[in-house]
């Protein structure tokens, strides 16, 4: 789930990018034949094709963001080209070129590349005979300056906005929508490249005695503890989830056959650092199911919450796998 939002707005921006590139360099192409400047002709020509695969290939091999980054030096590589090539004829779309390529990169890449592909032509080109290189240096700057802060602004918001839409805003962990997403990716995951998940769902223990002896603000911090605990336990690629409630879901790709001992010592270390005011120890339960061919998320959550019930029935604080 984590920046697919972004990832999803990259390809939108790169899609609407690539139209307005070869709109607005299709007419170059016939206007410089026309004219006899084949050369010009030729790399407009190659821009147009370039963008044009670069673009189908991100939108096929879904490589958003790397192709982003080839395209974004691919056009500043073209427009130093076509300003050396052609001359004063082509200098404006320096500014076009260096705006758009905030959109593509990272601010503070963008502004690596302008400043090349700036020194670039600066040093190569013959354009400063006609017009002042300082002006040429102090709009430029100009530009770039103004795009990269109003990039950075809008990258921050990105970034807010997902935390927003993926975390739970009590306990940090991500939250059910973040969940579903991950779910419906690990089962995409399994059924075509065989990369098996673990889903297990951790219910607090007589957790509603905790909220009556000491109060829900307590029980709020308690499933704070929880989460920082248990993240601090599981893998780089596991994740936690909050289900509802006093009650996470862990989705754990399936990383050898030792899934009983970790989740036993999950639990044990859960109940040895997760204390109730009194100094108590607060226990989890766990039901756990493995994937199977032919799950759905329903069904896989179904299983695991099966087991957790088992749990529950057999005394708490354990752990009980689904059969499959
Ligand atoms: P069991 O061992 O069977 O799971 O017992 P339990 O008491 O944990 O389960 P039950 O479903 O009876 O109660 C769950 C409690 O979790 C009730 C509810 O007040 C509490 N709870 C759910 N969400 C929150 C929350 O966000 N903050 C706090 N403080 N309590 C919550
Ligand atoms: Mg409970
Ligand atoms: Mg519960």
């Amino acid at each position: 789930m984590i920046n697919q939002l972004q990832e999803k707005y990259q390809l939108s921006l790169l899609l609407l990018l690539s139209v307005v590139a070869v709109l607005g360099i299709s007419p170059f192409v016939v206007i410089r034949y026309l004219a006899g400047n084949f050369t010009a002709a030729i790399i407009d020509i190659t821009l147009i094709l370039g963008i044009i695969t670069l673009v189908g290939y991100a939108y096929y091999a879904k490589k958003i963001r790397r192709v982003s980054a080839v395209i974004a030096i691919f056009i500043n590589a073209g427009v130093v080209t076509i300003v050396i090539a052609n001359g004063i004829d082509s200098f404006l779309w320096i500014y076009p070129v260096f705006a758009s390529t905030f959109v593509l990169v990272k601010p503070i890449e963008a502004l690596g590349i302008n400043a090349v592909a700036g020194v670039t032509i600066v040093k190569f080109s013959n354009i400063f005979t006609t017009i002042s290189e300082d002006s040429f240096i102090v709009t430029n700057l100009m530009l770039s300056l103004c795009v990269f802060v109003y990039a950075s602004h809008s990258a921050k918001q990105f970034r807010l906005l997902e935390d927003l839409n993926t975390t739970d805003p009590l306990t940090g962990a991500f939250n059910r929508r973040a969940m579903s997403s991950d779910m419906q990716a690990a089962l995409i995951n399994a059924e075509h490249d065989g990369i098996k998940q673990w889903l297990a769902i951790l219910d607090l223990d007589y957790f509603k005695r905790v909220n009556d002896k000491f109060g829900h603000a307590v029980g709020d911090q308690i499933l704070k503890d929880f989460v920082a605990i248990t993240t601090s336990h599981i893998g780089k690629y596991d994740r936690l989830y909050r289900f509802g409630g006093e009650e996470f879901v862990l989705l754990i790709p399936e990383s050898s056959n030792q899934q009983q001992m970790f989740f036993d010592s999950l639990r044990t270390a859960i109940k040895k650092e997760l204390k109730n005011p009194d100094g108590e120890a607060i226990t989890v339960s766990f039901g756990v199911a493995d994937w199977v061919p032919n799950t759905t998320a329903d069904t896989w959550l179904q299983r695991a919450d099966e087991a957790l019930y088992l749990a529950k029935d057999r005394g708490r604080d354990c752990v009980v796998f689904s059969d499959s």
